[in-house]
Formats: C-alpha cells, sequence, structure tokens
C-alpha cells in the first residue's frame, strides 16, 4: 500500500501557486474559495493543464504557518487543496491547524496515496493510468471523472460502484476536447440520471 512520501522536509511543502478565486468544478462550483497547489504527481496525465506541478523539487516551499496566513487574509474560510497530487504529502498536521482556525478544507485528490488530513468535502478524480487505491473510494464525497473519449464512460461506471451511495457523480469533459464529447455527456446523463455533468466554469468566464 503507497502512503506519502517523504516530502514533509522541514515541515515545509513545495507550493506551486496559491490564489484567492471561486470554485470553478464539481459540487461547489461558484463558490469563493483559497486555492492551494502542492507540487508533485506521479499520474502524469497527457491532457495535463498544470504539468509544472509534476516535480514536487522545483517549487517554494511553505510552512503549515504560512498556508494559514495566506488563507486567513481573504474573506472565504474554505481552501481547496489541489495538485498535483497533494496526497504525496501528509497532510495531517496542516488540515488540524485549518480547522483549529475555523477553515473548511475542501481536498481534489486522483487517490493515489493513502488519506491523511481531515476533510470536510473530499472530490475524488480518478484516472485509468493510475488508478486510485481501492480504500480511497469511499472517502469520495464526489466522484469526477474526465471524459475524454466514449469509452471514458466505462471507467466511470468502473469506479461508480466503489463509491459510497450518497456519493455524488460527476462527468466532467476534457476541456481540450469538450466541443466535441459535451454533447455525449449530456446524452449521458439524460439516459442515467444518477450522473450530472460538470464544466469548468472557471475557464469559460476566464478566471483562475
Ligand atoms: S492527476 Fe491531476 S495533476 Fe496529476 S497529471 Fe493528472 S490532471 Fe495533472
Amino acid at each position: 500500500m503507497k502512503s506519502a512520501e517523504n516530502f514533509n522536509e522541514l515541515h515545509t511543502f513545495p507550493i506551486v501557486e496559491t490564489f484567492y478565486s471561486l470554485q470553478g468544478e464539481g459540487f461547489h462550483t461558484g463558490k469563493a474559495a483559497f486555492f492551494v497547489r502542492f507540487g508533485g504527481c506521479h499520474v502524469c496525465c497527457g491532457w495535463c493543464d498544470v504539468k509544472e506541478s509534476w516535480n514536487p523539487h522545483v517549487h517554494p516551499r511553505l510552512t503549515n504557518e504560512e498556508i494559514l496566513t495566506e488563507i486567513l487574509a481573504h474573506e472565504a474560510k474554505a481552501v481547496v487543496i489541489t495538485g498535483g497530487e497533494p496526497l504525496m504529502h501528509n497532510l495531517d498536521e496542516l488540515c488540524a491547524l485549518l480547522h483549529a482556525h475555523g477553515v473548511h478544507t475542501f481536498l481534489e485528490t486522483s487517490g493515489t496515496f493513502k488519506f491523511s488530513g481531515t476533510w470536510d468535502w473530499v472530490c475524488l478524480s480518478p484516472k485509468q493510468k493510475h488508478k486510485p487505491l481501492e480504500e480511497n473510494f469511499a472517502r469520495a464525497n464526489e466522484l469526477k471523472v474526465i471524459i475524454a473519449a466514449p469509452e471514458d464512460f466505462a471507467w466511470a461506471e468502473a469506479c461508480a460502484v466503489k463509491v459510497q451511495k450518497d456519493c455524488i457523480l460527476y462527468l466532467q469533459p476534457e476541456y481540450s476536447v469538450h466541443q466535441s464529447i459535451t454533447p455525449l455527456i449530456v446524452e449521458y446523463c439524460k439516459r442515467n440520471p444518477q450522473w450530472r455533468i460538470s464544466l469548468q466554469t472557471h475557464k469559460f468566464i476566464d478566471i483562475p
């Protein structure tokens, strides 16, 4: 079983970027939140739009307290921890600190590492080329499967049988092919109404 690798040197994390914006996709679309993008990802999706995040060794490092200070400087007391793959790092202490200051913690993960941290919301976005740990499907509040080609619907269904009954199911068009694939997702959701479509609205309204 994989566990978080020892990237927590000196109790700091490699951080690609931080920004205050609106959640663009999934269940919390439209809500203001602070975003912290962690460095490090070994999934290496061909269509990844944050490839600069993959190498965990090239980013500035922040402490838990520095991350907290940035979050508290903004109005919304909610943080989206994203990447990269945040669970490459042990997030127990960071989440404890954030919760102690009333910050809601939202996680975006591929689920390929053992969980750490405590989360108010978990978005699991499984990838076929590097599948989640089986135990992590049960942690998902929302399952977000990227659809880049028609055969991805079968992958989405294979994942959906592994999540909890109350997990919200999303199909999201891969952005570079969204014009051709979105109509297929619309028809799929009409035929299979347990699924919802998720759009990357931040890209349509040009916010980070
Ligand atoms: S899992 Fe996410 S961060 Fe990692 S390569 Fe895929 S899209 Fe990029």
